[in-house]
């Protein structure tokens, strides 16, 4: 299934101020919040897309990534790689409104949404999420790469099983909410009297109290340990470019859902080859000899070897192309070039008969240079190859 562009959803324009980003998404949340549309899946599918939309564009970081790389650049690969973009739960949702509606008094909204507290019911506790740096070389990013890692991180005890309670006899149903892990609750509002729920203090939401604590993780349900993971990276990630594992992050307390895995790109420098984009850019040498006579140059590529012809009488600075020898585009067939910039290489030392061979030729009449005006400046080359 095919993301819809952020912007559509929130019916703004690419240019479209933080300002506007913000109050094009208060009316959706509005429009379509689950205590206005109960049981309306429809609606709870376009609060949730509308939330996804929101938290990337109103992240300069992320709405620049997005800009740039599109859904796979803010970690909503579909299809590919098994990356999470399943976008946020509720809680995320409700936990972003204090910014949209405000958290202090005044806002009608803070009472018609009741706030964090409001959605009640039972609650299951979240990891945090995990960061971690994976350095690629330039052969990794053009190919994808499956990378292993060992990851530190907070996992479920073994012991307990995640529950944190020393064993079955000692989880009990929580008494104060009977084990639905809310309590009801009646507000008034702008819009009249509203029955809403919250979530148990006394369980926090869990509908389970413990009597007797796991001995291993002191009746938190994680500790600290370490899980091998295996990263599918697809091809053409770029330096700064995060991709996310759902559910890979710190595990919860009491069984709760994980977080999730952050992977921060680098890239390695290359020893000859050089990114420009989805370009590489290679410098080759050419000695005046070969660069008059013309021959067939060896050039590394991303993928081994290629031969380029180098035509008699070559200038220096001429750029030359490999097709598709470039960087892949991420999630398309779409691949860059390579370029080949030549520099033809002047001697820097003579020996006496060197020295002899070229006075003979100094004043040959094809040795003087003669610009022509089919000869284009290096502004006019690098505008042809790189726009
Ligand atoms: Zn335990
Ligand atoms: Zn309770």
């Amino acid at each position: 299934m095919s993301k819809r562009d952020f912007y559509d959803i929130l019916g703004v324009t690419k240019s479209a101020s933080a300002e506007e980003i913000k109050k094009a998404y208060r009316k959706l949340a509005i429009k379509y919040h689950p205590d206005k549309n109960p049981d309306d899946k429809s609606a709870e599918d376009k609060f949730k897309e509308a939330a996804e939309a929101y938290e990337v564009l109103s992240n300069p970081e992320k709405k620049q990534r997005y800009d740039q790389y599109g859904h796979s650049g803010v970690g909503g690969a579909g299809g590919g790689g098994g990356y999470g973009g399943g976008g946020m739960n509720m809680e995320d949702i409700f936990s972003q409104f204090g910014d949209i509606f405000g958290s202090g008094g005044g806002s009608p909204f803070d009472s018609f949404f009741g706030g964090q507290q409001s959605r009640g019911g039972r609650r299951v506790s979240k990891g945090s999420n995990l960061r971690i740096k994976v350095k690629l070389t330039l052969e990794e990013i053009a190919n994808g790469a499956e990378k292993k890692i060992k990851v530190n991180k907070q996992i479920a005890c073994k012991t307990c099983d995640g529950s944190g309670a020393k064993d079955k006899g000692s989880v009990s149903t929580c008494k104060t909410c009977g084990g639905s892990g809310a309590v009801r609750r009646v507000t008034n509002t702008i819009l009249g009297q509203m029955q809403t729920t919250a979530t148990c203090p006394t369980c926090q939401g869990s509908g389970q109290q413990i009597t007797a604590k796991c001995g291993a993780c002191h009746g938190e349900g994680t500790v600290r340990g370490e899980e091998t993971i295996t990263i599918n990276i697809p091809a053409g990630v770029s330096e700064g470019m995060q991709l996310s594992m759902a559910g890979k992050g710190n595990a919860a307390p009491n069984s709760g859902v994980p977080g999730d895995l952050i992977i921060l790109i680098e890239e390695l420098p290359h020893d000859t080859l050089k990114r420009e984009g989805n370009n590489i850019v290679y410098d080759l040498h050419v000695s005046i000899v070969d660069a008059a006579l013309g021959y067939s140059a060896e050039v590394p590529t991303i993928d081994g070897k290629a031969k380029i012809k180098i035509e008699a009488g070559t200038q220096s600075g001429k750029l030359l192309r490999l097709k598709g020898k470039g960087i892949p585009e991420v999630n398309s067939y779409h691949r860059g070039d390579q370029i080949i910039h030549v520099n033809i290489w002047t001697p820097k030392v003579l020996n006496a008969e060197e020295r002899i061979i070229l006075e003979k030729l100094k004043e040959s009449p094809n040795f003087k240079p003669q610009p022509g005006k089919n000869d284009k400046s290096f502004f006019d080359k690098m505008k042809e190859y790189f726009e």
